[in-house]
């Protein structure tokens, strides 16, 4: 991904522009006495256009409500459902079996790629919940010429009207050859053991749950060639998920009219791993969400259920990001998806070098972070 620095244009997709309808200038236009009649009259003229104006559509619809408003109210798990549901979490195979798995050379197209791939795809194959999971592959021109690409889109319900839907990149930075070796652990290694973690875990609530044929579903995406390969720009990155995100936006969904509507809130995890992480909410829309993860933070340290965790809040920080961030929520946010982004600003000390390895995690920011999403993912899809 890419950030705005400090001191560049604070331009932020997603705020006004895309999102929102640009304020009203708060400047007084005419002198206070003349504005009551004036707004009367107004609301009259308003009114009655209104009025003629809905005989001349009877079959005009309403604007339909904002997503937001239709996504669930989710209230707090009880204490002892919390505590089972972090107990489920296995920090050995989140990081034995999840995150070794991961940390491999994995560009686009190569060998390690593919291999992580097949990985994720079984992993998410063998769960008991019986997700149902989907390859996207494309081949895309890039400054190295044509490659192959492949998202894979594992989703519990597709019957469900609405998703939940979590995402990562697990392509590696491409460097020529000669290069140290680029794994990536933070970028996004992590992010993406987080989320097999995640699912893992809760595999036997998610399996009982989805008996019960809830109208809202988890779906993960695991996305290649988030990375450019040459020069970071609008046709080198982000190349899986501006492909998934055309894709999802053709395909019809039930009841509503094609898949990228049905996604609820698109949470995208990137940069995760290093210690002190900080998180700040990038967007007006999803700000409730993030104050939620705030919460959930607060409370599972006054329950000593965190580690090297001194302070309340550590990590959810009130406040304006300090930059604007490239990645890959960018296509999806474009077509009107709700998206909250999990990435630390400023980005970890070690990303894009050599030394974003294993042995420059913090174990225990990871397995916090794991807490703090399981207990997210529990309350918003009521498991
Ligand atoms: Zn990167």
């Amino acid at each position: 991904m890419r950030s705005g620095g400090r001191g560049r244009s604070r331009l932020r997709v997603g705020d006004r522009g895309l999102m929102e309808p640009p304020s009203l200038p708060k400047r007084r236009l005419l002198p206070r006495l003349h504005l009551l009649p004036l707004m009367l009259l107004a609301l009259a003229l308003g009114s009655a256009f209104y009025i003629i104006w809905k005989s001349w559509n009877p079959g005009a619809e309403e604007l339909s409500p904002s997503r937001e408003l239709r996504a669930p109210l989710v209230g707090s798990l009880p204490e002892a459902k919390l505590r089972r549901v972090v107990g489920q979490l296995d920090p050995q195979r989140l990081w034995g079996t999840f995150l070794h798995s991961l940390l491999i050379v994995r560009p686009p197209g190569s060998p390690g790629n593919l291999q992580v791939r097949k990985f994720l795809e079984a992993t998410m194959q063998g769960l008991s919940a019986g997700w149902h999971v989907e390859l996207d592959s494309f081949t895309a021109s890039t400054p190295l010429g044509p490659l192959d690409f492949g998202n894979v889109v594992a989703t519990l319900d597709p019957g469900a009207a609405r998703h939940l839907t979590l995402a990562c990149h697990y392509d590696s930075k491409f460097f020529p050859p000669g290069s140290a070796p680029f794994v990536g652990a933070t970028d996004s290694a992590v992010p993406c053991a987080l989320l097999l973690e995640l699912v893992q875990a809760l595999d036997p609530m998610l399996s009982k749950t989805k008996q019960q044929a809830p109208s809202v579903t988890l779906q993960l995406l695991f996305l290649d060639g988030e990375e450019a390969l040459k020069e970071w720009g609008p046709r080198d990155s982000l190349y899986g998920s501006r492909h998934l995100a055309q894709i999802m936006e053709s395909i019809p969904h039930s009841p509503g009219p094609t898949r990228i509507q049905a996604i609820d809130l698109f949470v995208l995890l990137d940069l995760l791993g290093a210690p002190s992480p900080l998180f700040y909410s990038h967007f007006p829309h999803t700000v409730r969400w993030f104050q939620r993860l705030r919460s959930i933070e607060k409370r599972l340290h006054r329950l000593n259920l965190l580690q090297s965790h001194p302070q309340e809040v550590m990590y959810f920080q009130p406040g304006e990001p300090p930059s604007y961030v490239e990645d890959d929520h960018i296509p999806f946010l474009q077509r009107g998806v709700p998206v909250l982004h999990l990435i630390a600003t400023p980005f970890p000390t070690v990303w894009h070098t050599p030394a974003d390895t294993e042995a420059n995690l913090h174990p225990p920011t990871v397995h916090n972070l794991s807490r703090i999403l399981a207990v997210f993912l529990a309350e918003y899809l009521g498991l």
